[in-house]
């Protein structure tokens, strides 16, 4: 028997209808389901007129409308499909909710704190109309408190959090929550608000360049993709590392919109660690560390503000002109180091940098241009396609060493070694940098130790046609162990 007559399915980091736990259960308890996406102007108003995100989220919502409509269709239920308001989420939800007259609204947990204020608006509103706000946990396979020590703390490193996790997964965790046989209770749209997904220039938005890169949108373009890495998912231990290759999956973006299911990823990895396929189990692991860094900001939500391992907050770092100066190189691959330059390069043509270049960069931020992490952090947030909270905070303070589990403070990347090591025959330089590309493969990492001969015939001329390294890796490593001197403690070692 349903609970609800009428209810409302509010979609934000979860656009997909297939195994979505908020929608499985809201078809499950409504007798008649609406369903609702806003393109919430307290997050747009902010962000530059041309954004790769929100034209991936459009081109995601087109997709979710039809496969609604396709749902309702197959269940005897014509005119189904999705609501789509250009409008401030946190107001035009209860309204909405009391003009449908419905008695609940469903809705997938958001842990940023942002969404906890939204949503914590939404449910007040919606409680003084009578209504109820029902979340559901679906985009982690583990969140909040569900992981914890045997003293009941939640977990600041990262190892034996994975072990509690392996150990606490289990086909509930991992299996679909089905929709399709509950979709006769989406109800058809109401004849006021029917009206077509709106153009990106309807909320004035300009296209990017997304539709010329490989990052397909929608739930489809995600199932492309895990097609793709399944069939290579055997060698993502040996080539994840390696810009050039392709490694990784790329599905950061569809875990970061809920285009894919994390169920779905997630059993799947499982399966073939459990049949001792190494490749699965280090990406198994990856995802790990994504309900880690979630977690992490769930339940210690100072890392937003602050390092999460407070002494670290102490440190003095670069500022003023200076300063300035040398975050608007490396933002604009202008440091004279290739592998750094050609990842600022890849994340502003892209919005997407590969993982071991995010290391690298962030890392020759922090440590070799002496600049706070949280700078380099905010400019993430404003390019990655995946930007997320929970890991960008986590991966830059990693990479600071201020995070929890983070790299010890006196390790420190050395620019050069790393090029040479992940990118040896610089095709991945070669591709962001042309203008280096003829420089033979011993001196393209560190291109101010080619002779003058080679630089000649390779057309590059330092200083003009490619800058001269901003800063002296050897000089700027001293410089950062006396900069983080101040987090010693007794008896560590600068090895
Ligand atoms: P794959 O290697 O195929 O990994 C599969 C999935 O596992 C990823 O899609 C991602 O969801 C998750 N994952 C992988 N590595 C990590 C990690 N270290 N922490 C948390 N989750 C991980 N990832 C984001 O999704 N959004 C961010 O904003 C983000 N910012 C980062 C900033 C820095 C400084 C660093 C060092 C890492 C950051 N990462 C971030 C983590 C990682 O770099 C990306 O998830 C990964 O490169 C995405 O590519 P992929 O989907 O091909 O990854």
């Amino acid at each position: 028997m349903n609970r609800y007559d009428q209810g409302l399915m509010w979609f934000r980091r979860d656009l997909r209808a297939d195994d979505n736990a908020a929608l499985h259960h809201a078809l499950k308890q409504c007798r008649q389901l609406w369903c609702v996406f806003v393109f919430d102007t307290d997050i747009l108003d902010p962000l530059p007129r041309a954004d790769r995100r929100v034209e991936f989220i459009h081109a995601s919502v087109i997709e979710l409308d039809a496969r609604l409509r396709e749902l309702g269709r197959a269940a005897g239920r014509e005119g189904t499909g999705l609501i789509v308001r250009h409008a401030r989420a946190q107001d035009d939800i209860p309204a909405l909710a009391q003009q449908l007259r419905v008695q609940a609204v469903f809705a997938n947990h958001d842990d940023e704190p942002a969404a906890h204020a939204r949503d914590a608006h939404v449910r007040g509103q919606l409680a003084h109309a009578g209504i109820v706000f029902q979340g559901h946990k679906d985009h982690l396979i583990f969140e909040r408190r569900e992981v914890l020590t045997q003293a009941g703390h939640p977990y600041g490193v990262f190892t034996p959090y994975k072990n509690a996790w392996l150990k606490q997964v289990d086909s509930f965790y991992l299996k679909a929550y089905p929709v399709e046989r509950y979709a006769a209770s989406l109800a058809p749209l109401p004849a006021a608000l029917e009206a077509p997904v709106p153009r990106l220039s309807d909320i004035d938005f300009e296209p990017t360049n997304l539709s010329q890169l490989p990052m397909p949108t929608g739930a489809s373009g995600a199932q492309h993709l895990l097609d793709d890495f399944v069939e290579r998912i055997d060698r993502y231990e040996a080539t994840r590392n390696f810009p050039a290759v392709k490694g990784p999956s790329y599905l950061s973006v569809h875990l970061r919109f809920g285009t894919v299911s994390i169920r779905q990823l997630a059993a799947l990895a499982y399966q073939m660690h459990l049949q001792g396929m190494q490749g699965a189990s280090t990406w198994l692991s990856e995802l790990i560390w994504r309900d880690f860094y979630h977690q992490i900001l769930a339940n210690f939500p100072h890392v937003v503000e602050k390092a999460f391992k407070p002494e670290y907050d102490h440190i003095k770092f670069e500022h003023g002109k200076h300063a300035h100066e040398l975050f608007a190189a490396w933002c604009e691959g202008r440091t004279g180091y290739p592998l750094v330059d050609a990842a600022m390069a890849q994340i502003n043509q892209t919005g997407y940098m590969h993982n071991r270049l995010r290391m690298v960069v962030a890392s020759f931020l922090v440590k070799d241009l002496g600049i706070h992490w949280q700078w380099g952090e905010r400019y993430f947030a404003e390019k990655l396609i995946d930007f997320d909270l929970a890991a960008n905070n986590g991966g830059w303070q990693w990479a600071s060493s201020s995070g929890c589990d983070a790299q010890p403070w006196f390790r420190i990347f050395n620019p050069v070694t790393q090029s040479e090591k992940f990118d040896p025959q610089g095709k991945f330089i070669r591709r962001y940098l042309p203008q280096l590309a003829q420089l033979p493969d011993a001196v393209i990492h560190a291109p101010w130790t080619a002779r003058e001969l080679e630089l000649v015939g390779a057309g590059v001329e330092l200083g003009k046609t490619y800058p001269h390294p901003i800063v002296d890796h050897a000089l700027a490593r001293e410089r950062t162990l006396l900069r983080y001197a101040v987090v010693k403690k007794p008896g560590s070692t600068t090895t």
